[in-house]
């Protein structure tokens, strides 16, 4: 049997990565003063060295940016206090929140203003964490993992909820939310799944041909979130070495020898000719059977 790389899909940019991008695009091309990006516009080391060559600025805090000028705040989404921050110093706010980032926001809103307590699911100090907790600091407790659970103390049982993160693991995160149930029997939940739609449908895209594959390609920044839930789905396969890489050249000690099958997928943030880089690196190395894996169409015309 030859060598081969079988592609997963769905792959790649989201609806929100998409929109984050041509907006910053369209604000650089309309915009005639420095363009201030507050944080990483994505988590990807090639797509923020490209818009700085554009002359984009990244700040950490709006307090970075001179006062009047144009700031564009990125899909992940920012809290109220930092809004009221860039409107005391009379920015020009570009905001490219990803809508479904946004429906957490208006999630923890409802509840808090309820007066549910809220019990947040996430990755620590990850951005969008972070602005969703600024809806509602006094109602939100966060949490990480199971092992949060047994220290929420001094909780409103009868009125409690949960929420999550856009890009976590689907199955830890049931793992979780179980857990959760087991200790608040009345908790109550988002309508339908905050976990989005791409995070939901590149994991099952992995689990789909992991197991067929001796070694997992992810491309994607290691500051991603969502391409490090990938790579943790990818472990979650028996006997399979899983890579997070950018670049194909982070591929060349590998003794391809011993590597008949390569799966390869890519995060949320990252273009295709990123991914081609990777494709065509591998072809050169004997893998010239590339399949497109399919396990789910994905629609992206009503999303939330
Ligand atoms: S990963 Fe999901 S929530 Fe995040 S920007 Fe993409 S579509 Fe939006």
């Amino acid at each position: 049997m030859g060598k081969k790389v079988l592609l997963a899909s769905p792959r790649g940019f989201c609806m929100g990565v998409n929109q984050a991008i041509k907006m910053l695009e369209e604000t650089i091309s309309q915009e005639s003063g420095t363009i201030y990006v507050r944080k990483e516009i994505v988590h990807n080391v090639a797509l923020v060295e490209h818009f700085k060559s554009l002359g984009a600025v990244i700040v950490d805090e709006v307090d970075d940016v001179p006062e009047g000028c144009a700031v564009v705040f990125s899909a992940h989404g920012v809290s109220p206090s930092v809004r009221e921050k860039a409107n005391d110093r009379n920015l020009k706010v570009i905001d490219t929140t990803c809508p479904l980032v946004t429906k957490v926001h208006n999630e923890a809103i409802r509840f808090a203003e309820q007066g549910y307590a809220i019990i947040l699911i996430g990755e620590t100090g990850h951005k969008e964490v972070t602005g969703v907790m600024g809806e509602a600091p006094d109602n939100i407790r966060f949490i990480h993992d199971e092992k949060d659970i047994d220290g929420l103390a001094g909780i409103n049982s009868s009125k409690v909820a949960w929420l999550s993160q856009t890009t976590l693991n689907v199955d830890e995160t049931q793992k979780i939310v179980k857990h959760l149930r087991e200790k608040f029997p009345l908790i109550q939940g988002p309508p339908k799944s905050d976990i989005c739609y791409a995070t939901r449908n590149r994991q099952l895209a992995v689990r789909n041909i992991a197991s067929e594959c001796d070694l997992f390609v992810i491309i994607g920044s290691k500051n991603s979130s969502n391409t490090k839930r990938l790579a943790e789905v990818a472990r979650e396969t028996d006997a399979l070495e899983v890579m997070q890489i950018d670049e194909p050249e982070e591929l060349d000690y590998l003794d391809f020898a011993l590597l008949s099958t390569i799966g390869v997928t890519s995060g949320v943030s990252v273009e295709n000719n990123q991914l081609e880089r990777v494709v065509s690196y591998l072809r050169k190395k004997g893998y010239t059977h590339v399949e497109e894996r399919v396990a789910v169409k994905e629609n992206t015309t009503n999303p939330i």
